[in-house]
């Protein structure tokens, strides 16, 4: 058997209609784009580990239910075979072979179906965790707690640390107080940098484009940068969190990405 991470599929997830701006700051605002949600499931010797949430199942039935009053404002388009416990399916998988779940931040859009993963440690940084219980109010709305608060296991993460061998976060702080990134180095020598979303499209990397979004615009610009030189450091490959582009190249799953 393989020793560490053997093979990531990316399980898609929905996409989501979102202004350009809100990605780039200050950039084509009024322009609408579409955004996939995927999550990243690492087939690791210690047991399957995913990175990020999703979406919330309830809402391809019951769009209130999901998002409250948002669901007027967002309207995902999510199929029954985006549930992430479909996707783990397809790929001979259920919930309850998840041996850790990494989120790189708490914002609705990446924590879905966390309600389902009471059973094992949801590693987050302390410093997003705290901030998703009582967040300032301007910057409130990303963070549902009908999506958080439940009887989950929160492995707190103080900044930078190894999660499991090949598998590293890095704290990459400014869309959210608490964001992380993880770093994957395949058991073949491959490695690949998951920014979530300190780094949602491939031109906040290519043009040094902080987002709109954002809690802390300085340190979302320095997370862009920091993420670029440990790529370039450690020959890691970056993939955004929300790039249509990217996201249409990509081999998914049921195939592997590597
Ligand atoms: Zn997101």
């Amino acid at each position: 058997m393989t020793m560490g991470v053997g093979k990531i599929y990316i399980l898609p997830g929905g996409l989501l209609d979102i202004d350009r701006s809100i990605f780039l700051s200050s950039v084509d605002m009024g322009q609408t784009i579409k955004a996939p949600v995927y999550s990243v499931l690492l087939m690791h010797s210690q047991g399957p580990i995913l990175i990020d949430l999703g979406l919330n199942p309830d809402g391809v039935k019951d769009p209130t239910r999901a998002w409250g009053a948002r669901a007027k404002l967002i309207k995902p388009q999510l199929s029954e075979d985006d549930d992430v416990r479909v996707r783990l399916r397809e790929v001979g998988l259920s919930i309850l072979d998840i041996k850790m779940v990494i989120l790189t931040h708490m914002h609705w859009d990446h924590t879905g179906a966390l309600r389902f993963f009471t059973h094992c440690p949801i590693v987050v940084q302390r410093d997003e965790h705290r901030f998703a219980f009582s967040p300032d109010p301007f910057i409130s709305a990303p963070y549902m707690p009908n999506h958080f608060q439940h009887p989950v296991n929160y492995k707190l993460m103080d900044g930078d640390g190894l999660v499991a061998p090949g598998i590293s976060v890095i704290k990459t702080p400014g869309h959210t107080p608490g964001h992380q990134s993880v770093l994957v180095r395949l058991a073949d020598g491959k490695a690949y940098i998951f920014p979530g979303d300190a780094i949602p499209l491939m031109e906040n990397l290519t043009r040094k484009i902080p987002l709109g979004n954002v809690c802390n615009a300085k340190q979302s610009f320095e997370s862009i940068y920091r993420l670029e030189h440990l790529s370039h450091l450690l020959d890691a490959t970056i993939i955004p969190s929300h790039d249509l582009t990217v996201f249409e190249k990509m081999d998914k799953s049921p195939r592997a990405l590597a």
